[in-house]
Order: structure tokens, then sequence, then C-alpha cells
């Protein structure tokens, strides 16, 4: 029946579904360093499914093994700033013993796809790869420029991914102003106060730092049979302790006062920040509670010791890592309060620095949001919140680029989605992967 036009087109919907598999099936962990697979073969998968409609993706190769992929899409007035898209290619390991399906088998059970990289972030992929296909093939042509990026190593802080993309070759983000990515679009659903449910999307406006910091005490080292007056290990255990069990003050940011409010005018929970239990209420929320709980404060980590080599030899040096989650502005705050904890002893270095980031949640792009999403969901209510960890964005806010999470998945309101993040048995509803592409289609079209 082709010849009198009546078949209907591939969609991006009827093609999300296979992409996303295919991308889980190429297995990209990212292990911090260069031991893992890296993620030239998803990188060329995502190209060859671009340059088959007649797009012109370009791979770039940041270290052996370690490359991304970027395409641009030119809009209906050039004049206009354009938008970047990003997803990230890399996944965490996955321990497939562990798991339900195989977590690089992309298999689909009880209506969800499973697999490592389910919602982190291959499902947003494949959602990109199937919308880019079907603009090309149906002549479909977005208000202005759009430049698709997907990226190795986000994993690991982006060094061989964003980073490298932003440090190296700036000039494939000309004109770009804004930019949509990860973690951000999902939804979440909130009892009413007068009664029935009400469905959320969340889009992140703003991010906590994430600053990896190693604390060190230099002493000498001595015979562990005799008095030592200064034992290294003593000194950093008890500063790593201190730190660890410190908490930091309350700070109400405007991404987390928003979100706030929106979820009491909905539920009608009360937010009394000198309350003494605020995170009580908080935990009303659900799972979401682990996230939105740490955007109230700055927090440490105690995550690595180091010291030592012998049972009977006190050490002349030891170490310890903490992972400090910082809110915007604070930084110059925190890091007084730390040197008080710490005294003078103990040394502190900062081995990883991943600034904050928060822009505001308005303007068109905003707007655009809101419209998609209520095309498909017409009940729905977006509203802004902030992520307690780091994303590309940190990156690609270096170019000035204003940037929210926007990456569309309605979901089960039982569904514990932050867990699935990093977790055993990560999985994405199959419909969610459907929902999004729907959503992404109107917003690049629209935006
Ligand atoms: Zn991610």
């Amino acid at each position: 029946m082709s010849e009198s036009g009546t078949t209907r087109n591939v969609t991006g919907e009827d093609e999300v579904v296979d992409l996303c598999r295919e991308l889980i099936r190429i297995d990209t962990s990212n292990y911090g360093d260069h031991s893992g697979p890296g993620e030239r073969e998803a990188a060329e998968y995502v190209a060859e499914k671009l340059a088959e409609v007649g797009l012109e993706p370009r791979v770039f190769e940041s270290h052996k093994g370690r490359a991304s992929t970027v395409a641009r899409i030119e809009g209906e007035d050039p004049s206009r700033p354009a938008l970047l898209i990003h997803g990230h290619t890399d996944v965490v390991p996955a321990n497939a013993a562990d798991w339900t399906h195989h977590p690089f088998s992309g298999e689909i059970a009880d209506g969800m796809v499973w697999g490592r990289g389910a919602v982190d972030m291959k499902d947003m992929c494949g959602m990109l790869i199937a919308i880019a296909r079907h603009f090309k093939r149906s002549g479909i042509v977005p208000p202005r420029d759009l430049v698709f990026a997907f990226v190795s190593d986000e994993e690991a802080g982006g060094k061989y991914g964003s980073q490298w993309l932003v440090d190296n070759r700036p000039d494939l983000f000309d004109g770009v102003t804004e930019a949509i990515g990860e973690v951000g679009g999902f939804s979440l659903t909130v009892p009413r106060k007068d009664g029935g449910e009400r469905r959320l999307y969340l889009v992140e406006t703003a991010e906590k730092s994430m600053m990896w910091m190693k604390l060190s005490v230099r002493s000498h080292a001595g015979h562990g049979s005799m008095i030592h007056d200064h034992n290294a290990v003593t000194a950093v255990a008890e500063a790593t302790a201190k730190l660890g069990r410190h908490e930091f003050p309350l700070v109400m940011t405007d991404a987390v006062g928003q979100f706030l409010a929106a979820i009491t005018e909905e539920t009608g929970y009360e937010f009394d920040v000198d309350s003494p239990d605020l995170a009580g209420t908080i935990a009303k929320l659900g799972p979401i509670a682990r996230v939105v709980g740490a955007t109230l404060r700055d927090t440490a980590n105690p995550t690595m010791l180091r010291a030592g080599y012998k049972a009977n030899v006190i050490p002349a040096t030891a170490e310890s890592v903490v992972d400090c989650r910082i809110l915007p502005g604070r930084r110059a705050a925190f890091e007084r309060e730390v040197d008080e904890l710490l005294g003078p002893d103990v040394t502190r270095e900062w081995i990883t620095e991943l600034p904050s980031y928060e822009t505001t949640f308005d303007g068109d792009l905003v707007d655009a949001m809101n419209a998609a999403i209520v095309s498909v969901d017409p009940e729905a209510r977006i509203v802004p919140y902030m992520l307690s960890g780091g994303t590309d964005a940190k990156a690609f806010a270096r170019l000035g680029i204003r940037c929210f999470g926007f990456a569309p998945l309605q979901l089960p309101p039982d569904l514990d989605f932050t867990a699935l993040f990093h977790g055993v048995d990560e999985r994405v509803p199959v419909d969610a992967l459907k929902f999004g592409t729907q959503v992404l289609e109107h917003f690049l079209m629209n935006c």
C-alpha cells in the first residue's frame, strides 16, 4: 500500500525502545579510569544511526577508546541561539550475579526494559536518536539549531567527555545558550490535599557541587608496642569521624524553596524549616526524600581510608577521602566550618572540584517544557528542584550555557526511581520511553 501513500511513517516512538535496548547491550562500564571497555562502540553506534537518515554526526576521541558523538540539526531561524541536548553513553559497572535480568541484556520483562543505563541514561540517549531520525526522515525542521551530544565519561566527572569537549572543541557549541540533559523531567505522584493524586514533573534547575576532599596527617613512624605521642592513624580517624558526623546548617535555596512550596500547594504538607521534624515531613514524599533531604544542607560523607602497612608499625602518614556536596553559594562558608572542625593538625586538599550550578525557573524554555509535558499529560504540573549529585551540566555551564535537567519519564507512582540510579535491577517502563519521546518531540518542535 505504500505507493498510495497510506504507509505510516516510522516515528520516534516506534524506534525508541529498540534503540535503548541496543545501547544497553553495548557495555560502556566506566570504572573511573581507562580499564573499562570505553564508549567508542556506543559512539559509533549512535553515529551510524544518525548517518543512516542523512545527518552528519562526528565522533571525537578524547583518549583511546573514549569517544563522544555530536551532531547538529539546522533550525528554521539561524539568527536564534542554539539549544544543546546532551546525554552520556557511559554507565557505572554492574555485577551480573546480583541482577534479575542480565545488566547488559536489554531484556523486556514486566513492561520494563532492564539493564544498566536504563534510566542513567541510555533511555534519553535512545529518545534523542529516535527523535533526530524522525525529524530528518519526515523533513521536520526545528525552530532553531539543535546540537545533539552523546558524551563519554560522565560517571567519572566528564574529564574525557563533556569537560574534554568544552576544553578542546568549544566550537561545537557555537551559538548555544541553553541546554537540557539529565536528571529531571521524571514524574513524582503526590496525594492532593483535597483527595486524589497529582503528577508533578521535576525539572532540575540547580545542582550541588561535587567536591572530593583528601585529609592527611603527617607525623612520625613508631613501634606499635611503645607510647607514641602523635599517631597519624588516630588523628585522621578522629578528624574523619568528626566531619562525617557533623551536620551543616540548613540553607533554603530558591530551587528547594520553590519545590517545597509547590508540594505544599498540592499536598498541604507544611515544611517548617525550624521544626525538628522537617526530615519527617520530607520523608512523606517517599524515596525522593533521599535527594530532597540532601539539598537542604551541605554534606560531607567519608568514603575512603588509607594508612599503614603492618600491624605493629605506626605509620608516618594516614589519609582519608571525604565526598563533599556543597550548596550553591556556600563554598567559602563550608571551608571555614570544615577548617574549624579539623584543627591545625590535619591537612585538607581538594582532589576533585566540580562547582555547583543554579538557574532560575522561568523564561521561554521553561514554558516550552511545560507545554510539552501538558500536551501528553494534561493534568500534570512541572516544578523545579535541585539535584544532590552532579551531571555534565557542570561542564557545559562553563561555556555560559543555561542548563536544565529534563529527560521526561512518566513513572508508576510506586516505582522507587531514585534507587534505580546506579542500583541493581535498573529498569525503565516501556511506556515511559514512549512518553518521553512524545514529550521531547513536542518540546524540540516548539523550543
Ligand atoms: Zn547519568
